[in-house]
């Protein structure tokens, strides 16, 4: 069983990350997206709302689960019994957080490998971040995000659901 973990934030889940969720779903026998508080990020939807939005995005993909975790990424990876962390690159910019980030995992840790996965180009500018600010001003955030996330986005600034 060759299982990968695909931590992040997911605050919300992007079709970025599901296009990275499929890539790595295709490679490995099972992959656990593992939602993490973010200590560094003070979140718009809490842990459990982006498990479920998560979830619901990811049930045609039989061998995806999701999970919280907590903790240290490598000792939750270890535990796991996972073989690899799989992170999405989608810019230099994403480089050189996402390079320390990995050399420090194996000193930690040094039997897990970390694998990169680029995504489709359309969504190589999108960040939940660019997401939640449009959504926030009340701008069409419908392209980047599934439907029932937009809806969850769209109820959380208070903006009523788009006319049909
Ligand atoms: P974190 O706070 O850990 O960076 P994110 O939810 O922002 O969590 O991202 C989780 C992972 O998904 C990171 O590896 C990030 O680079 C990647 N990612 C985010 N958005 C995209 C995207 N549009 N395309 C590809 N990878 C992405």
């Amino acid at each position: 069983m060759r299982r990968a973990i695909y931590p992040g934030s997911f605050d919300p889940c992007t079709n970025g990350h599901l296009d990275i969720i499929g890539r790595a779903a295709r490679l490995f026998d099972e992959v656990l997206v593992a939602v993490a508080p973010n200590s560094r990020k003070s979140p718009l939807f809490d842990a459990a709302e982006r498990v479920a939005m998560l979830e619901e995005n990811t049930a045609a993909w039989s061998n995806v689960r999701v999970t919280q975790m907590g903790g240290l990424l490598v000792e939750f990876a270890r535990r796991s019994g996972a073989i690899a962390i799989v992170r999405g690159l989608r810019a230099v910019s994403d480089f050189e957080f996402e390079f320390q980030m990995a050399l420090m995992n194996r000193k930690l840790v040094a039997d897990v490998e970390t694998i990169f996965l680029m995504p489709k180009e359309d969504f190589v500018y999108l960040s939940s971040s660019i997401v939640k600010e449009i959504a926030r001003l009340g701008g069409d955030a419908s392209h980047f995000v599934t439907p029932n996330v937009y809806a969850r986005l769209r109820s959380k600034f208070g903006h009523p659901a788009p006319e049909e």
